[in-house]
């Protein structure tokens, strides 16, 4: 059951202050169009955005789903009012990492050290046998724009106030 005596009405403010959510009509189509609404757990922008509107604080902070949205831009051409329904799981991705450092995806950790988030330097036999003989450029090759890249990482908020993460 939705308890509304613990909830945090102006929270929409923090994640969309433009207030495109507000205009969501829980239609679903969102949801019908989007490849991840079958994920386990399934992702399901409606309920996403209700629980903004609503100011469930503590459900979004545990919820998982803003996760598996595979980044398509699928419900964004689908919703019939302009909520931006991809922009407000970018957004939620955001708001959870600012008020639980433990959602910082180790992905950004990977970047800011190898930059990339991917062990790509191993896999030149892989690139050899299709013809690509030459090394990978990636950006630790080049120690002066890593260095810069890591600047600018660092120059992030959200980044800078968990920088422990980040230490080679
Ligand atoms: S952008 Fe994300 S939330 Fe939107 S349809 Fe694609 S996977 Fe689903
Ligand atoms: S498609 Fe748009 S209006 Fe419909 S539920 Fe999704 S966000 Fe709300």
């Amino acid at each position: 059951m939705i308890d509304l005596d613990v909830a945090q009405r102006n929270l929409w403010q923090d994640i969309d202050p433009h207030g495109n959510l507000l205009y969501c009509f829980s239609c679903s189509t969102c949801v019908v169009g989007c490849p991840a609404s079958n994920a386990i757990p399934p992702l399901l922008i409606r309920n996403l955005v209700r629980s903004v509107t609503l100011g469930l604080e503590d459900d979004l902070l545990d919820n998982d789903t803003p996760w598996t949205c595979v980044t398509c831009s699928r419900c964004e051409e689908m919703c019939p009012m302009g909520v931006d329904p991809f922009e407000i799981v970018l957004a939620l991705r955001r708001w959870q990492c600012r008020n639980d450092e433990t959602r910082i995806p180790m992905a950004a950790a990977e970047i800011y050290k190898r930059g990339y988030t991917q062990p790509v330097d191993k896999a030149q036999e892989v690139r050899a046998s299709v013809g690509l003989t030459e090394p990978l450029p990636t950006i630790n090759r080049l120690p002066e724009l890593h260095q810069q890249f890591k600047d600018m990482l660092m120059q992030v908020e959200i980044i800078h106030n968990a920088d422990y993460m980040f230490e080679d």
